[in-house]
């Protein structure tokens, strides 16, 4: 019998990204306004749904700032701060979230894979990086699909080549709870205490239907136990 499948969104579930991608946000927002934004900002725009892309969202930010940048230019500004030019990206300052043999040991019961609003090529430097022999299979990112989040389009895509057998999505924000209930999939929220949010973050999750919600992925096997 096929295991069941774990499917993991990347940022803020198999990864901390505070200190990568919401402080990049935050430093091209910063400068094409001059202004520095509180990170509880970011995390209120993340709750209202609809900006999976942190590329949108930032020129979002900018422009309601009242600056009139094109989106090219600010997605050019935010790929040199994260990715920077070898060795100094905010890219570095991930932090792997599971603790050493917690995915190991879930992999012996499920199979794991991807479905994240990275660019693929960003996902795999990533896991490269941090998860050792661990096998992702299929990683599904942005360009992967032609509906992004909260459209069940990579959700589908990771199941639709698969035996229909069980399979539950990871994710730790509102338009992942989407995603998974238009998939037709269990949703497992993430939702850390030490974020701003939290409490809003559990309330859209109960509304969504969570399957489960846990501090973070190394809970996972108590859900499962
Ligand atoms: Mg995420």
């Amino acid at each position: 019998m096929t295991k069941p499948l774990l499917i993991f969104d990347m940022d803020g579930v198999l990864v901390d990204v505070t200190e990568s991608y919401r402080e990049t946000i935050a430093r091209t927002v910063a400068r094409f306004t001059g202004v520095e934004i509180p990170r509880s900002r970011i995390q209120d725009y993340k709750n209202q749904g609809g900006f999976n892309d942190d590329w949108e969202l930032t020129h979002h930010i900018i422009r309601e700032a009242g600056v009139d940048a094109p989106f090219e230019g600010v997605r050019e500004c935010f790929q040199r701060v994260f990715l920077g030019n070898g060795g100094d990206g905010l890219i570095l300052r991930e932090r792997w979230m599971a603790r050493p043999g917690a995915l190991e040991k879930l992999s012996e019961r499920f199979r794991l894979a991807v479905f994240t609003g990275r660019p693929r090529e960003e996902a795999d430097i990533t896991l490269n990086r941090f998860a050792g022999g661990l096998a992702f299979d299929p990683v599904v990112g942005m360009y992967d699909v032609e509906k992004r989040k909260p459209h069940p389009e990579g959700l589908l895509k990771i199941l639709g080549g698969d035996g229909a057998g069980p399979a539950y999505y990871i994710g730790d924000s509102v338009d992942d709870a989407r995603c998974a209930r238009a998939a037709g999939v269990p949703f497992i929220g993430i939702a850390a205490p030490s974020n701003p949010a939290y409490l809003d973050l559990v309330f859209l999750f109960q509304e969504e239907k969570a399957y489960a919600i846990v501090d973070d992925i190394n809970y996972l096997e108590d859900v499962f136990a």
